[in-house]
């Protein structure tokens, strides 16, 4: 972007250090709590510095879940038997096309160990499933489905398995998980500093990266970070340029899932010593329709009047696939037995008729098309089959009683919540990488500033995952000084 060529300062343009410690964290929230903890605990000198008012970043906005699983104590206490390989069994099949095998398998592996790190620092789990559709949000229940761990073809793929990991609160759920998190870092020992923007990293002419340059509101400060500077800054969903550029689908989507500082400052940074940034592309990108669940018998179809999807699938794979790939132009068809108004957003109906054919008219789809979709659907629904995408049988019945509908799903007409999920590209320490693979000595990410297990293919609970996870072995890696 234009001057970002002054993200990046030469160690002979540094006169002066204003202040030297062993790992400098940018940004406060879960990837850079976590990183904090971490290497404080390894005994490395830390300060995190924030350019926000005080510590939390996104995180804490958040609705706190953690995807996790491998067989955590939780998913035992509850009598779901998991392992590391069925979890990256459905991660390899979720998170892709191409997804990221050396993130996702050791996130797998340590999984359930993460989850009781997470809960020695305070967190806590109530011992109860929540039976719903993804979010409870009016429950404190501890473990959910929060991805398509049911749906065709991942149930044919690995052995179905909750793995949202929700803290015990029926609110603020975020919050709670950060406080906890917060309170561990400052227990730690970390040194903070707010309304403390990095503007650039200062970087040595072997290329290794040396500290920052913030701006205060005592002016600029330069901190040398003899261990690492760990990039914890989150994405860039709030930046229409940086959307406009690497990610036009999302500025289609109205509601931005995210705060103001989410304007990718963190990857700039990195991609000006160059770092690489991969899947800039990538989002996560809500179909918040459900509940109700009598919704998903009804049938997604695209402009003209095809069925692309099973019904059943966790709502971000939804509105993803409705984004990328039906060009944000896509309608939920349903009949008078099954259209219930969905509970938490609004939606606009794009038609409605007494037969298919009239809906189909004024939806204005080839002539025939719905048609044969509904009638092909519901002769095989009649048999509890769904021989072209295998919605699994229990939301499977014709659709015959009038009047028939269509719920706009079309861009303008429906709230898509999204967040960025490309970014800097690490290795499994969190090591930001340069595009011909190599380590850039003494810079690290986490987080949403990087892209993480997610290339695509979210399921609720990753974003928090991975950026707690690999932000907790950048703190580690860095505070070692392997950096
Ligand atoms: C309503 C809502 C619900 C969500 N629910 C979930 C969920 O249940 N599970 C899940 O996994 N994800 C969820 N998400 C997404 C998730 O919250 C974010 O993707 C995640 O919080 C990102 O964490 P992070 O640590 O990378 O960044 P953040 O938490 O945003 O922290 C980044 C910090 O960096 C600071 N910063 C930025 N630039 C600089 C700079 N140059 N210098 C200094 N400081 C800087 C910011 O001020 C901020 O404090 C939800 C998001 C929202 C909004």
């Amino acid at each position: 972007m234009a001057g970002d060529e002054l993200l990046r300062r030469d160690e002979r343009d540094v006169r002066h250090w204003d202040e030297t410690v062993d790992v400098l964290v940018v940004g406060f929230g879960c990837a850079g709590a976590c990183a904090a903890i971490e290497a404080a605990e390894a005994g490395a000198r830390v300060l995190v510095v924030d350019r926000s008012g005080g510590p939390g970043g996104t995180s804490i906005n958040s609705g706190g879940f953690l995807y996790l699983g491998g067989g955590t104590a939780l998913q035992k206490a509850l009598g779901y038997e998991d392992s590391p390989q069925n979890m990256f069994d459905y991660m390899m099949a979720a998170c892709g096309p191409d997804p990221d095998e050396a993130l996702i398998a050791p996130y797998c592996e340590e999984s359930a160990a993460h989850f009781d790190w997470v809960v020695a620092r305070g967190v806590p789990y109530k011992e109860s499933f929540f039976p719903g559709a993804h979010e409870p949000f009016h429950s404190d229940d501890g473990l959910v489905f929060s991805g398509s761990e049911h749906a065709h073809p991942f149930n044919q793929i690995a052995r179905p398995v909750p793995r949202g990991h929700a803290p015990r609160t029926i609110r603020d759920k975020g919050a709670l998980l950060m406080n906890k998190l917060i309170a561990a870092a400052l227990g730690a020992g970390i040194e903070t500093a707010y309304q403390s923007r990095c503007d650039a990293l200062v970087q040595a002419r072997d290329g290794s990266v040396l500290g920052c340059v913030l701006t205060t509101l005592d002016g600029e400060r330069c901190v040398r970070a003899l261990r690492g500077v760990i990039l914890t800054a989150g994405g860039f969903i709030w930046n229409d340029a940086m959307l406009a550029r690497y990610a036009p689908q999302l500025l289609k989507c109205q509601a931005k899932v995210g705060t103001e500082t989410d304007d990718g400052l963190g990857i700039r940074l990195g991609l000006a010593v160059g770092g690489e940034a991969i899947r800039m592309e990538a989002g996560d990108v809500s179909l918040p329709l459900f509940p109700p669940n009598e919704l998903r018998r009804g049938l997604f179809v695209d402009r003209h009047g095809q069925r692309f999807l099973n019904e059943d699938v966790y709502f971000g794979r939804a509105g993803e696939t409705i984004l990328y790939h039906q060009g944000a132009h896509a309608y939920l068809v349903v009949d008078d037995s099954c259209f219930l108004r969905p509970e938490h957003f609004p939606i606009q109906v794009a038609g409605v008729g007494e037969t298919v054919e009239e809906l189909e008219r004024e939806l204005g789809m080839p002539e025939g098309m719905l048609q044969h979709t509904v009638a092909y659907y519901n002769e095989h629904a009649a048999r509890g089959e769904d021989p072209l995408f295998h919605k699994d049988a229990k939301w499977l019945a014709p659709l015959a009683t009038p009047p028939y509908g269509a719920i706009d799903l079309r861009a303008e007409a429906f709230v898509y919540p999204a967040f960025t999920l490309g970014g800097l590209r690490i290795d499994p320490h969190g090591r930001v990488l340069t595009n011909a693979s190599e380590p850039i000595p003494g810079l690290y990410a986490a987080g949403r500033t990087t892209s993480g297990v997610a290339k695509h293919g979210y399921s609720s609970g990753m974003s928090l995952g991975d950026g707690s996870f690999f932000g907790r072995r950048a703190g580690r890696h860095a505070a070692a000084g392997r950096g």
